[in-house]
């Protein structure tokens, strides 16, 4: 096991709780082309690449790479941008510092609505709005303290709650009422796969427009691909990690993802039965493991491995997480 698992708190939870992290232990490679061609390819298919879901430091937990180390590196290989996500913490302020620090590449945050920044709390909402810069663009519903991670996970600690009795809580429709009202990104976070659903509804009754299912097939969310589908009615695009999908630790217990390297192939058959149109790819920019070239590299094979000819990983890659956080395209 790699030093980040065993520098996970949790023990004997460590599977569940690493399953929500959004950062695998193991690089993602079972692609498997060989290093100087994926290398070059590799810089192909990230040029221009926004990366909507991207954890480093500083955190709480073990990361490999600041985030303003993060945005050299990405402009280095030619992306566009990255959303700067903390599970704990609002990041539209640093999303400021690292574009001051870094220009030349879009930098935003967001607010994941975790018991750390108070739960569901639309204040924290409305102030990320206002902060200088205006780069705070995404919500997500509660994540690692979601009240479906504590109930999937079997976690000791208390967890944010969004619905009731099939009824989303009144400061969850605030909240996305918000949302609607500041143009940000909706995000369905770690909530269960029913609530993400009600969420979306609730989102487009509203008016919000851009909304997106948090990693949809992993847990402790696993979506099938009929509320995938339901999803994108809704108008939703469906996010896939790519650090996690050619992985095997977040199979559900007892539940569709069987063996090594099956996410890679549910990913496939997602992919295609949903519509590479309505697909992001993210977290090229979260990683495991100090390598990091190595990571970005495996992107190319990862994407081809998906069966996804030049265009498609152009939606998937670039065009997609452009039109969910409402840029235009490059
Ligand atoms: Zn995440």
């Amino acid at each position: 096991m790699t030093a980040f698992w065993k520098s996970r708190p949790f023990g004997a939870l460590a599977v569940a709780v690493l399953a929500t992290l959004c950062g695998p232990l193991t690089p993602a490679r079972s692609a498997g082309t060989a290093k100087p061609a994926a290398a070059t390819a590799g810089a192909q298919v990230l040029e221009g690449a926004l990366d909507i879901h991207v954890h480093a430091d500083l955190d709480s937990h073990k990361r490999y790479i600041d985030y303003i180390d993060v945005a050299k590196l990405a402009k280095s290989r030619g992306m566009r941008g990255l959303v700067i996500k903390n599970h704990y913490e609002p990041t539209a302020s640093l999303a400021y510092i690292v574009r001051k620090e870094v220009p030349g590449i879009e930098v935003f945050g967001g607010i994941a609505l975790d018991r750390q920044a108070g739960g569901i709390n639309p204040s924290a909402v409305e102030y990320m709005a206002h902060v200088k810069g205006g780069w705070g663009k995404i919500v997500w519903m509660p994540t690692l303290t979601s009240e479906n991670a504590v109930r999937a996970f079997k976690l000791n600690e208390p967890g944010v709650t969004v619905s009731r009795n099939g009824e989303l809580l009144p400061e969850v429709k605030e909240v996305i009422g918000l949302i609607s009202k500041y143009g940000l990104v909706l995000a369905t976070g770690h909530v269960s796969a029913e609530e993400a659903l009600m969420i979306l509804r609730e989102g487009q009754r509203l008016g919000v427009q851009h909304t997106v299912v948090t990693h949809a097939m992993e847990g402790p969310i696993w979506m099938n691909i009929a509320q995938m589908q339901e999803a994108v009615r809704l108008g939703a695009f469906i996010e896939f990690d790519y650090n996690l999908g050619t992985m095997e630790r977040l199979q559900k217990p007892g539940g569709p993802h069987k063996g090594p390297n099956n996410f890679l192939a549910e990913y496939k058959e997602a992919i295609h039965a949903l519509g590479p149109e309505h697909c992001i790819l993210s977290e090229e920019l979260t990683f495991d493991s100090s390598d990091l070239a190595g990571h970005l590299d495996g992107v190319a094979p990862f994407v081809s491995a998906l069966g996804l000819n030049e265009h498609e990983i152009d939606l998937v890659l670039k065009e997609n997480p452009a039109r969910l956080l409402g840029l235009p395209a490059h």
